[in-house]
């Protein structure tokens, strides 16, 4: 499913991130920055050594909430923003936190000129994040940033099974349609 949010195009599909063919993919990393299980497991799997290389030589872990860069290593995408979306707690923090993941996100992608991401869905995985909640928050963050930067030109969330694809078109759907 496809929406237009002012000049840009906000897209929702079920697929692999690793196959994205956007300027960036966004990962959802551990605030250690040290690999993991999950869809961090399948980009590096992907990319290739170079990008844990360069993490490794460029930041000393990342805090919850926010997000840095590295190049794509053997992916087609050529950017890999590694965003630290918070485990799922039931504090009040843990939207504000999961936002701020997505939010950092698409401000690296300002400042390093990107013009397409694609998102996997941040903390519903491992980290235990309820799907739908989740996916409100990502999607009318998303939403905000991209009504003041239209720099941006897409943002697609790649989900990888069809249970949180359903719920993310869901809520894209209530969100477009209630204005
Ligand atoms: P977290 O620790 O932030 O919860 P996970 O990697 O455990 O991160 O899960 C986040 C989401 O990414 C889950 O919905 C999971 O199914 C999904 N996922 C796993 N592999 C891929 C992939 N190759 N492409 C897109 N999404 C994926």
């Amino acid at each position: 499913m496809k929406a237009t949010i002012h000049q840009s195009t906000l897209e929702v599909i079920q697929g692999d991130i690793t196959q994205q063919d956007t300027e960036a993919i966004g990962n959802a990393a551990n605030s250690a920055l040290a690999g993991g299980g999950g869809v961090d497991g399948a980009i590096h799997g992907a990319g290739g050594h170079s990008i844990m290389s360069e993490l490794k030589a460029k930041y000393k872990g990342c805090p919850t909430g926010s997000a840095v860069i590295t190049g794509g290593g053997n992916l087609k995408a050529r950017y890999v923003i590694h965003a630290v979306g918070p485990r799922y707690s039931g504090s009040p923090k843990d939207p504000e936190l999961l936002s701020s993941a997505y939010r950092k996100s698409l401000e690296l992608c300002t400042q390093n000129k990107i013009s397409s991401i694609a998102f996997p869905s941040i903390s519903t995985g491992i980290y235990g994040y309820p799907v739908e909640e989740a996916s409100r928050i990502a999607l009318k963050t998303v939403m905000d940033y991209l009504k003041d930067h239209p720099e941006i030109k897409l943002v697609r969330f790649v989900l990888f099974d069809s249970k949180t694809y359903g719920v993310y078109e869901g809520v894209l759907k209530e969100l477009t349609t209630r204005k």
